[in-house]
């Protein structure tokens, strides 16, 4: 089943106007994603990668719809759900969920758990009384709760445990796809590799696909079968995590992996430092939009952008010292 399709971002791009000064003048656009394609299978993890601000999250508020996209297509089971109307979204709704990286921020403290992780059940219908109830409890034990707490509050769980109830409460509708944005970083790194054992566990037996986005290249490789590495509103390269991993093509993805810190202390790593900030996505720069930062680029770097190719089979690179 891998093979089906679950979602493909054709040439998705989101600007958002800036506006300024005296009578909210319009001062100039953010582009934020430009021309972004990539797909999904059922049943696969692809991580989304890259610095803050390079607008990986934005692909996923337009891929739910919170934001609305400026030009692309983005295709769930082959319909496109830029063109869906308010009862069609509500259906795609329950198909695909979210996780956010704010356990508490996502919570409504003033709810019991029970009745946050059981809403999306009440909210499309799905379940009534005795079934209701028993949903709700089988899906606090799949991501180890005790179902006994569920009258409890958000405010009495630690932080780990509120990402639980996150999941559970993005799981309990059955859905096909899961974006999970950021969902580790607000955690301590003992319990992230716990919540990473738990997302694989129950993609294993649920057979839903993820989109994990994250800053962190060194946790997503453990969960994604593919990675795409983000800069400046585009995707540079993709591929499968271990050929990203071990044979990284493209100068930024190289900068990513040098960052982070190798398992055997004894051995240096040379890291390669970036020089300057990434730049302004209001006035991105001409060609390659990393010329401004890359320690490999040649002439035709500053002008002419290169486009993302296949440079090994299933390897996809945009760079120009590759084609
Ligand atoms: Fe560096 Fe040029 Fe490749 Fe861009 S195209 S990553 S500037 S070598």
């Amino acid at each position: 089943m891998k093979n089906t399709k679950i979602l493909q971002v054709e040439g998705l791009e989101k600007v958002f106007p800036v506006q300024g000064g005296f009578f909210s003048k319009k001062e100039g656009l953010v582009h934020a994603v430009s021309g972004v394609s990539f797909e999904i299978s059922m049943g696969e993890t692809l991580g989304l990668v890259g610095e803050s601000g390079c607008g990986k999250t934005t692909i996923g508020l337009c891929i739910l719809r919170i934001i609305k996209a400026t030009n692309g297509k983005i295709l769930f089971r082959g319909k496109n759900i830029l063109d869906l109307h308010r009862r069609a979204l509500k259906a795609l709704r329950r198909r695909i969920q979210v996780i956010f990286q704010d356990p508490f921020g996502s919570l409504n403290p003033q709810w019991s758990i029970g009745r946050i992780v059981g809403e999306g059940l009440r909210v499309h219908g799905i379940a009534r009384g005795s079934e209701y109830e028993d949903r709700v409890d089988n899906m606090l034990k799949k991501v180890r709760l005790n179902p006994e707490d569920k009258f409890r509050h958000p405010n009495e769980f630690s932080g780990g445990q509120r990402q639980r109830i996150a999941i559970a409460r993005a799981l309990i509708l059955e859905p096909e796809l899961i974006i999970a944005d950021e969902p580790l970083s607000a955690l301590d790194v003992s319990i992230q590799a716990q919540i990473i054992n738990l997302l694989t566990e129950l993609q294993r037996e649920l057979n839903f696909s993820y989109l994990i986005i994250s800053h962190d290249l060194s946790v997503v490789k453990y969960v994604s079968d593919r990675l795409a590495v983000m800069y400046l509103g585009k995707i540079v390269e993709i591929a499968n995590s271990n050929d990203l991993y071990f044979n990284p093509k493209h100068p930024y993805t190289l900068a990513l992996l040098s960052a982070i810190p190798g398992s055997d202390p004894t051995t240096k790593k040379d890291r390669i430092l970036l020089s300057g900030s990434i730049p302004s996505p209001l006035n991105p720069p001409s060609g390659c939009r990393f010329h401004t930062r890359c320690s490999k680029r040649i002439d035709k770097c500053e002008k002419e952008e290169p486009q993302l190719k296949e440079v090994e089979p299933s390897h996809y690179c945009a760079c120009h010292l590759y084609h």
